[in-house]
């Protein structure tokens, strides 16, 4: 009889799953709690995967040999403790990928912040390079679908593939074999804290998984001054044998240059700002000449990338004002640097669904770099508590136009406005790339308008 895997959710990861369990022949279905996306569905009934949405019908995910089970799902869902109590084996779509992917070298990239950029970036200086590179996993096309890919075209037997990967910890707690050659980790902060019993030591564990079956010729790159990721490094277990530890310590910026060992980089035509985005070039770079890459490509990859959106980018400039859409920055740490980036006064507009934060690291920045505050939430009532006193124009709205007519009334030529919401979105948006897209909108809106009415006097 065929081995029947079920797969629990089916976004992209789920998906790209089915499909290649099918492919290699297994009986699969797919449960998902939610609805599933009309784009996923034609692609599972393109090859005849039974799926149902809106339910799990125990008595078709129970009788699986295998779950796979999407990074979403909490292990207090109910059907997980209905998986769990029948005993069987629960991997996620990483693992499954990486049974599948035949000869390659994988590049793993986790931490809380910055996971996407590096993942970006570092397949650009790769691919820059002229090597044979993919890139996907948390981001994009899931690991599992790549794989099916190669599958398919025969590719799976050149080893000289290279997988960059961003994985999230959700991902990793659901990996059994998974060995990166490269893993990164590019630091650890409070971050779904509610997964992880609200304990910032499980959550760090989790991060580590990366290494968990790294050996010898293995690398682990981690960042050597991040206190929380310090403390966890020296208890992380290596099983086999270790694999080559490099920190990645302070001192590799300065003047516009990103010092590599010998190798120099220059800085001045990346379209990458702020000290933090100088880390992760660093860690890109790093990758990138273990993986061979060439010092001349790098520099020629560094000064072509584009950055993703939502992340620090420049929307517009106005009058002499900088509009600056951070939408992707749904915690406090990526705002802490975000501000850290700004050179000028600032207006902030920040606010959203809490997720339990402490506001305190940002007082003195926001002390020093933010001229006023603009509240865009439900409920801004925390915001306010924390930065109420500070003595600047706070106002509150509850959508982006009226939040960017609003940042637009306070910020002066030369200044800067930053969305950075540490707050997620969905008290008012679908999700942050909604609330960025809204925030461009209004801007660009308002960017024709000035533009009349210069013309116009
Ligand atoms: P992730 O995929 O881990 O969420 P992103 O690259 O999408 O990371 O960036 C998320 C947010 O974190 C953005 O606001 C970005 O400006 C900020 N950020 C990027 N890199 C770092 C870093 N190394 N440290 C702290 N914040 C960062």
């Amino acid at each position: 009889m065929k081995k029947r895997i079920v797969i629990l959710g089916s976004g992209e990861s789920g998906t790209g799953a089915a499909l290649l369990a099918q492919y290699l022949g297994y009986d699969v279905f797919v449960s998902d709690k939610g609805a599933i996306k009309a784009s996923f569905q034609t692609e599972l009934n393109e090859v005849g995967i039974p799926w149902e949405e809106n339910q799990h019908c125990l008595d078709k995910v129970l009788n699986a040999n295998e779950i796979i089970k999407s990074p979403g799902i909490p292990e207090k869902s109910e059907v997980m403790k209905a998986v769990r109590e029948k005993g069987i084996n629960v991997i996620g779509e990483i693992e499954f990928g990486y049974r599948h992917a035949g000869k390659c070298q994988i590049v793993a990239i986790t931490g809380s912040n910055g996971k996407t950029t590096t993942t970006e970036l570092t397949y650009h200086l790769l691919n820059t390079a002229g090597l044979d590179v993919r890139k996907g996993g948390n981001v994009g096309n899931s690991f599992a679908r790549m794989a099916l890919e190669d599958l398919k075209t025969g590719s799976t037997k050149a080893d000289q593939r290279i997988f960059v990967l961003e994985v999230s910890s959700f991902q990793l707690d659901d990996i059994q074999q998974f060995r990166p050659k490269i893993a990164l980790l590019l630091n650890i902060t409070p971050d779904h804290l509610d997964r992880y019993d609200y304990k910032l030591e499980n959550y760090a564990a989790s991060k580590f998984r990366v290494t968990m079956n790294q050996g010898r010729g293995d690398k682990f790159i981690y960042n050597g001054f991040d206190p929380i990721l310090a403390t966890h490094r020296v208890t992380s277990s290596h099983p086999v044998s270790k694999p080559k530890q490099i920190a990645i310590r302070k001192g590799f910026y300065k003047n516009g240059l990103i010092k590599v060992g010998k190798e120099v980089f220059g800085m001045s035509k990346s379209a990458l700002r702020g000290p933090h985005n100088m880390f992760n070039a660093v860690c890109a770079i790093r990758v990138s000449l273990l993986l061979g890459a060439k010092p001349d490509k790098i520099q020629e990859g560094l000064n072509t990338f584009i950055p993703p959106p939502h992340r620090l980018e420049k929307v517009a400039e106005t009058n002499g004002v900088i509009w600056i859409n951070d939408s992707k920055a749904t915690n406090v740490d990526s705002v802490f640097y975000a501000l850290q980036a700004m050179d000028t006064p600032t207006v902030w507009i920040v606010g959203g669904q809490d997720k339990g934060n402490d506001y305190t690291p940002l007082l003195k920045l926001v002390k020093n770099k933010v001229k006023a505050i603009v509240c865009m939430g439900v409920d801004n009532s925390k915001i306010i508590s924390v930065f109420g006193g500070m003595k600047k124009p706070l106002v509150e709205t509850g959508s982006a136009q009226e939040a960017v007519k609003m940042a637009a009334g306070f910020a002066k030529k030369g200044d800067m406005v930053l969305l950075s919401p540490a707050c997620a979105s969905f008290d008012l948006f679908k999700n942050y790339e909604d609330r960025g897209e809204q925030f461009r909108e209004a801007v660009l809106q308002l960017s024709i308008l000035k533009h009349k009415e210069t013309k116009g006097h």
